[in-house]
């Protein structure tokens, strides 16, 4: 009965994320694809990142934050020209899980989502279309208000450069064991990060050596959508 009851339960939380398509993690297994996001920014370690993927002719999905897109829009301009994908993280990064119940945590993810789209709208002309909620929020409210508000919440597969006790090499070598076919990498491009900067053309070069393909989350996700289609 116990087990019923758990099926059930597993049933109503994850059937009506994946049914509808508003949330992901991942993209396809089958397809042999990386994307890499980088969450917080424009921050001091973005200009380092962007020569990187530049050089290696990668693109990437940048979830921007609208304090600190407020304090470097030209550098949201120079992402979004070079090619890169512009996503949403939320104007003030609070994190909703500890938000009270009581005083309208609903309309304040709304107004934290969409005065961060109004931002990068205002500055480059482009429309998120992603969303990562901080802290990986995902709640009944937040797919009611993606669905609403035409977003796809998108966490990560892996991630682990908040970790200070990994040198480059450990994380590194961490990035590469949970790189798989359809993975979202999450990393972080607010503060200076030397470690990154020195880990991910390494993490580049030996993805492709394995034959992989970079593309943005909104390019990976689209093609999971095509495939379960078929
Ligand atoms: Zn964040």
């Amino acid at each position: 009965m116990k087990k019923i009851v758990f099926i059930l339960l597993l049933l109503i939380v994850a059937v009506p994320l994946y049914a509808e398509q508003v949330f992901y993690t991942r993209g396809s297994s089958d397809i042999k694809e990386i994307a890499l996001s980088f969450d917080d920014g424009p921050g001091l370690n973005t200009k380092d990142i962007l020569k990187i993927l530049d050089k290696k002719d990668v693109k990437a999905t940048f979830f921007l934050l609208g304090t600190s897109v407020v304090k470097r829009p030209k550098l949201v301009k120079e992402i979004y020209s070079k090619g890169h994908e512009l996503a949403n993280h939320t104007y003030n990064h609070m994190n909703f899980f500890r938000y009270d119940e009581e005083t309208g945590k609903e309309e304040k993810i709304k107004e934290e989502l969409l005065s961060c789209q109004d931002l990068i709208r205002d500055i480059t002309g482009y429309r998120t279309k992603l969303v990562r909620f901080p802290h990986g929020y995902l709640r009944e409210d937040a797919i009611e208000i993606a669905k609403e508000t035409n977003y796809k919440i998108i966490n990560w597969t892996f991630g682990i450069d908040w970790e200070r006790d990994l040198d480059q090499e450990e994380m590194l070598k961490l990035y590469l064991e949970n790189a798989k076919p359809g993975t979202i990498f999450l990393m972080h491009d607010l503060q200076k990060n030397p470690k990154i900067v020195k880990m991910l053309p390494a993490l580049i070069d030996k993805l492709k050596e394995k034959k992989y393909n970079f593309v943005t989350v909104g390019e990976m996700i689209n093609k999971r959508n095509q495939e379960e289609k078929l």
